[in-house]
């Protein structure tokens, strides 16, 4: 069983695909985390991504690896821990610009698929209802109102780096988070949208635990329909 999260920048979707897949005794992927990492990967190696050859070197040696350390999740590309840097503003933002290419983006659905093979998952992103698992099981769109999601960045930056983001206002978040949506949103391949078939739910005034269950309201819904279509 398949449960894709997708939605703009800062609805969420981490911490609830982590608590959903906890709820439901799934693991659960972060496709973000794999996109930072190849945005992360050109720029320490100064690559230019709209050089086809050079692009296709770096993903060749793209080496993604999730390990589980007192049950917490560290990302490691070809063997370097890359936990905190891929979370950096200079990394969110090129990986807008990396995700935007064909080329990356062919290797990495390719990679998510294989991940998913025989398992039950939540995958959260971009495009995981749309594009990468079209006929999953269960499929959620996550939004949240502007002030909202640029508070809940901020404090996230301000808390994980305070020293950097000494001068980061809340409206430097928003504009970089609306520029980063714009750009995800309009893109000709794979462009953040809803599928048709997703549950939407406004994540503005809700806790987590009451976003899961929501989550969790639908996924019956979703398994009551998919029965009707059967019979
Ligand atoms: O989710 P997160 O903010 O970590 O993702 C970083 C960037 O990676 C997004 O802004 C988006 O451009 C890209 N991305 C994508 N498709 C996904 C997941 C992330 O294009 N499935």
């Amino acid at each position: 069983m398949i449960i894709t999260i997708d939605g703009p920048v800062a609805t969420g979707k981490s911490t609830i695909a982590k608590k959903l897949a906890q709820a439901v005794g799934y693991i659960y992927y972060d496709t973000g985390a794999m996109y930072r990492a190849v945005a992360y990967a050109a720029l320490q190696k100064k690559i230019d991504v709209n050089d086809p050859k050079a692009l296709d070197e770096l993903l060749k040696d793209f080496d993604f690896r999730i390990k589980f350390n007192r049950g917490e999740r560290g990302y490691y590309l070809n063997g370097q821990d890359i936990t905190d840097a891929i979370r950096k503003e200079e990394v969110s933002n090129f990986a807008s610009k990396v995700s935007a290419i064909p080329q990356v983006r062919e290797k990495l659905v390719s990679l998510q698929r294989q991940l998913a093979q025989g398992l039950n998952a939540v995958f959260e992103g971009r495009d995981m209802g749309t594009v990468v698992f079209p006929n999953a099981n269960l499929k959620i769109f996550l939004t949240g109102r502007d002030d909202i999601r640029a508070k809940r960045r901020f404090d996230e930056l301000r808390g994980k780096y305070p020293e950097e983001t000494k001068d980061l206002t809340q409206e430097q978040v928003l504009k970089d988070l609306h520029e980063r949506d714009e750009y995800d949103m309009n893109r000709q391949y794979s462009p953040l949208k809803k599928a048709e078939d997703a549950f939407e739910i406004d994540t503005s005034d809700l806790t987590i635990d009451e976003i899961v269950f929501k989550i969790l309201e639908c996924r019956d819904l979703a398994a009551q329909a998919a029965k009707k279509k059967k019979q």
